[in-house]
């Protein structure tokens, strides 16, 4: 799907708050704020080296959620390689979100799979700081129903944030996926 070759594209998707710029932020310079940003839509390029294939590059778009340009969201989803639906353990709305973006992308790409990660964010949070979702039960959806691939991940402790982006390239190279 991308216009490169050696380029992937990367999207993250979900209900605003849910930590998808936290995770990239873990993921490309190791760290972590506490204070909320409203990111805007934002595009990160990088060189990245890979076990077998040698170097290639990822463009890692963070979305914001609030699309001025419906046009601009569908051409997104319709060029990216992977997605991440990022949902927060702490917040069951997030995970309908999630739902929903699931079947727009299936609607836009056609088809009953698409490469989708599904990200449990904030798995650092305890039943007692707010945790609601539990992983299992969000697995079984993900992974039985869907067909898509699951990862918890906190960008708060860095635990299994690389994970996210493991599982995304994963999606990649499945060869029925790719178009
Ligand atoms: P986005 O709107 O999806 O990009 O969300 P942000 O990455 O901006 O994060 C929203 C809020 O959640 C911020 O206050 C973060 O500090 C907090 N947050 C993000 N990731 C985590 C995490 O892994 N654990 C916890 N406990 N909080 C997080
Ligand atoms: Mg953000």
């Amino acid at each position: 799907a991308s216009a490169r070759p050696n380029t992937v594209r990367l999207v993250f998707l979900g209900a605003a708050g849910v930590g998808k710029s936290a995770l990239i932020r873990r993921f490309l310079h190791d760290r972590f704020e506490h204070k909320y940003k409203r990111t805007v839509e934002e595009l990160h390029v990088l060189e990245y080296d890979t076990d077998g294939s040698g170097k290639m590059r990822l463009e890692i778009l963070d979305t914001s959620g609030s699309y001025s340009f419906p046009a601009m969201r569908e051409l997104c989803i319709r060029h990216s390689d992977a997605f991440a639906l990022v949902y927060a353990v702490d917040d069951p709305g997030s995970f309908e979100e999630v739902r929903r973006l699931r079947d727009e992308i299936l609607d836009l790409r056609g088809g009953k799979s698409a490469p989708i990660t599904v990200v449990g964010s904030k798995a650092d949070l305890t039943e007692a700081e707010g945790r609601v979702l539990l992983a299992g039960e969000a697995m079984d959806t993900v992974e039985e129903q869907w067909d898509a691939g699951f990862v918890e991940a906190s960008a708060r402790t860095g635990a299994n944030t690389v994970g996210v982006f493991r599982a995304m390239l994963q999606q990649v190279n499945l060869p029925h996926r790719l178009s």
